[in-house]
C-alpha cells in the first residue's frame, strides 16, 4: 500500500506519526459527536493530546479561520454594497456554525500535525 503524504492524512485526520489511525472516533457526518477524539491512536498507540491541555492550542487556528471568515464575508457585502448590519451579523453567524464540525476538527488536526512535534514513521504500526 503507498505511504498517505502529510497532506493526505491531514485531509483525512489520521495520526501524524502512523498516518493510518483515526483521530476522531465517528465521522464528521455524525453532528452529535463530531467532537469526540480517540485518545490513542488505534494503528500505532500515539496519544494524541500529547501534554495536557494541548489541544486548547488549537483556539487559535480556528480563531484565525474565524476571523477570515468576518474579512470574507464583509469584503463580498462591500462588493455587492449590502450595507444591512444584521444581514452581516445572520450572515456570519450562519457560515460559521455550519462550518463548526469542520472547523473544529480541521484546527486540532492542524495543530497536532504542525506543533504536535511528532516525526512521520512508516514503520511505526503494530499490524
Ligand atoms: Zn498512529
Amino acid at each position: 500500500m503507498p505511504q498517505k503524504k502529510a497532506y493526505q492524512a491531514i485531509i483525512e485526520s489520521k495520526c501524524p506519526k502512523c498516518r493510518k489511525g483515526d483521530m476522531f472516533a465517528y465521522s464528521i457526518g455524525i453532528i452529535s459527536k463530531f467532537t469526540r477524539m480517540n485518545e490513542y491512536c488505534n494503528v500505532c498507540g500515539l496519544r494524541f493530546e500529547v501534554e495536557p491541555g494541548f489541544f486548547i492550542g488549537a483556539m487559535y487556528i480556528s480563531y484565525a479561520v474565524t476571523v477570515s471568515i468576518l474579512f470574507i464575508t464583509g469584503i463580498f457585502m462591500w462588493l455587492f454594497d449590502i450595507t444591512d448590519l444584521l444581514f452581516f451579523i445572520t450572515s456570519v453567524f450562519v457560515i460559521i456554525v455550519t462550518l463548526l464540525p469542520f472547523i473544529f476538527r480541521y484546527s486540532r488536526v492542524l495543530f497536532l500535525h504542525l506543533f504536535g512535534g511528532i516525526k512521520y514513521d512508516s514503520k511505526s504500526t503494530n499490524e
